[in-house]
This record gives structure tokens, C-alpha cells and sequence, in this order.
């Protein structure tokens, strides 16, 4: 199913509901101007706490996913991302290969978590995401990074796959928030979220940079985990959602980013990833200036060569026509690498 605003009603309905309760309908140009991350409001707010608690929760019985396994991972449970109530970190450091919003001079700052909820058969980070390489460590210690990488003049806290640790991750912003933490949160995620947990995160993430990979359950449930055939339904809501949170992408006047939505999307061998249908979906139901990464980057990696139709690198010639169906659809805002690529790609087709 395709998600649009008009069957996203019900969802809208549901966040007034969240606001009449006491979790604020943020005003991204209001929050810019304060210069606090949202987090931040929310604790002045006296809201946080509880928003913590709310999603601390969800351990007792786990749907912070779409796959709902419904297991306690508190004891010795773990549902389909193969995680327990601990959480398991590869690695924290300042990346440079992120979007140059998101990077600036100094770095943004990723956590990369373990595990994960949606596992792509092609995944670039499986030994990370696949096989949960890392180091289980207390919610205390993830503070501990989140300070550390703000110390180190990072811009951001980049939470790479941060899905099914969201308790622990708040958590440990609530511990490192008393500790001074003033950075903005960025949200890194494959897409596969429930709706219902992305609107808890109302006031407390202020970048959301979500994948949308694919458009057709069909491809998602061959090319992700067998269960994931709601995968564009789900990224979708999710996606709104975020919009409605963040809005557009606002910079500062260094360019680096403060707040918003950035959404990447992985350009396919064989037009597997619905890149036509992804464009159209965001010019139909977001603002064309939107920020969006079309990513030539395609690899063969981890399984994706047992099978056939992605089993090769990328043509040329399938990125420019991404890069072109995109302009087809009215988009205008697209990441800086991605336009070095094309006129990259573009010469060498002339010459
Ligand atoms: S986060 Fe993990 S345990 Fe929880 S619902 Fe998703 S796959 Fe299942």
C-alpha cells in the first residue's frame, strides 16, 4: 500500500490525540530560533521524564518495530533484531562521510549500534548489522559517547540504525542532557519504524534522515527480512510523520544542518529500489524542496550476489536517470555529492 496524506488522516488524528495529552506539535521555524535541541524543550517543558518512562517501556513487551514480536526483553528474550535490554555499540566517532550538512568542519558524530530490525541482503555494514559486532555497554557509557563526540567539536549525535534501542538511547540522553549534552539528535534510520513510535519521539529528535529503499513490498520482503513486505507502508507513514515533526531542512550560516528532514534513497541495479515511484511519492506528498540523497554508491556486497538482478555495480546510466526522473518530478533540493556524481557521470558520457 501506498502511503499518502489522505490515508495518513487517521494518523494525523492520533498525533492531536498525543498533543492533547502533553507532547508539543513542534514549530520548526520556532525551534530553529531557540537554538536548543529539542530534547532540551521537552525537559524545560517537564515533559521528558515521562516521554523517557513511555518508551523505556516498550522492553516489557517489544513493538518499537513493525515486526510487534511482543517479547520481554528485559530477561533473556530477544525478538527479531536479535537485541536484548542491553544495549550493543561497534563503534562512536566523528564521520566525515555523511552529509556535508551533517559533517560541517568538525564531524558528525555517529553511534553505530548493533543489530538490526530490517537487515538488507546487500547491507554495507553487516558484520555490524547482521552479525551484531560490538560491545555491550550500559546506558551510562552510551552517555558517556554522547559526550565525548560533543567534546570533540562534533556537530550532532548521529544514531546509526537506532530502531530497536530507542529505549536505551533515550535514556542515555536524559543522563548526558544533565551532563551538558547540547547537541542536536539525528535520527539514522532504515525506514522500517512504526509511526506510533516515530510520534514519541515528537521534541526530542530534531534531524530525522530516515532511507526510503524501496517502494514495493514485493522487493522488500526478497531483498530485506521475509516479514518486511510492509516495508514502504511503514517507511512512508514514518517519513510524514517526520515531515510533520521537523519540517524541511534548516542550516545555520555555516550550512550545518539543525533541523529537519533529510531522506536518502540508494539508486538499484535494474531499477529494483522503485527509485521512479520514489520520486514521484515525494513530489506528490512532500514539498519538492525537499533534501534528498540519491545515492550512487550501489556495491555488491554481503549476499547481494546470490542474486541475479543485483548481482552488478551500477550503470551510469541508472543513476542519471534517477537524477533525471527526480528533476521530472519537480525535486529540487538534492545533496551536494549526489550533483558531483552526476556532472561527474555527465562528462564522461559526453566526452
Ligand atoms: S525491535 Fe526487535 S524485538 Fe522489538 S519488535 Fe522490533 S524486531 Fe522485535
Amino acid at each position: 500500500m501506498t502511503v499518502n496524506r489522505r490515508n495518513l488522516l487517521k494518523g494525523a488524528a492520533s498525533a492531536a490525540v498525543a498533543a492533547s495529552a502533553g507532547f508539543p506539535l513542534s514549530s520548526a521555524a520556532a525551534a530553529v530560533r531557540d537554538g536548543r535541541p529539542a530534547y532540551r524543550r521537552l525537559a524545560e517543558a517537564g515533559l521528558l521524564d515521562e516521554r523517557i518512562e513511555t518508551i523505556a517501556a516498550q522492553y516489557d513487551e517489544c513493538r518499537l518495530c513493525p515486526h510487534e514480536c511482543g517479547v520481554d526483553r528485559n530477561g533473556r528474550d530477544t525478538g527479531l533484531c536479535g537485541a536484548s535490554a542491553r544495549v550493543r555499540v561497534f563503534s562512536h566517532t566523528p564521520h566525515f562521510g555523511e552529509e556535508i550538512p551533517l559533517v560541517g568542519r568538525r564531524g558528525s558524530g555517529t553511534i553505530f549500534f548493533s543489530h538490526c530490525n530490517l537487515r538488507c541482503v546487500f547491507c554495507q555494514n553487516w558484520p555490524i548489522a547482521h552479525a551484531g559486532r560490538g560491545r555491550l555497554i550500559s546506558d551510562r557509557e552510551l552517555a558517556d559517547m554522547m559526550i565525548d563526540l560533543q567534546r570533540r567539536g562534533c556537530h550532532n549525535i548521529n544514531l546509526v540504525t537506532p530502531t530497536h534501542v530507542l529505549p536505551n538511547i533515550v535514556r542515555a540522553v536524559g543522563l548526558a542532557m544533565r551532563r551538558g549534552l547540547r547537541l542536536p539528535l539525528v535520527y539514522n534510520t532504515s525506514g522500517y519504524e512504526r509511526v506510533e513510535m516515530i510520534r514519541l519521539l515528537d521534541g526530542i529528535v530534531d534531524i530525522y534522515l530516515p532511507d526510503l529503499k524501496f517502494m514495493d513490498g514485493a522487493q522488500s520482503e526478497r531483498f530485506a527480512m521475509e516479514r518486511a513486505g510492509d516495508y514502504p507502508a511503514m517507511a512512508q507513514a514514518s517519513i510524514l510523520e517526520m515531515h510533520r515533526q521537523v519540517g524541511n531542512l534548516v542550516t545555520d550560516d555555516r550550512g550545518i544542518a539543525l533541523r529537519g528532514l533529510m531522506i536518502r534513497h540508494l539508486v538499484m541495479p535494474n531499477r529494483v529500489a522503485g527509485t521512479r515511484e520514489f520520486v514521484a511519492w515525494v513530489a506528490e506528498n512532500l514539498p519538492r524542496d525537499t533534501y534528498l540523497n540519491i545515492m550512487p554508491q550501489w556495491r555488491v556486497e554481503h549476499r547481494a550476489f546470490e542474486y541475479e538482478d543485483i548481482a552488478r555495480g551500477l550503470y551510469v546510466s541508472e543513476f542519471l536517470e534517477a537524477m533525471d526522473w527526480a528533476r521530472e518530478a519537480g525535486l529540487t533540493h538534492f545533496d551536494e555529492r549526489a550533483l558531483a556524481a552526476e556532472e561527474v557521470y555527465r562528462r564522461r558520457l559526453a566526452s
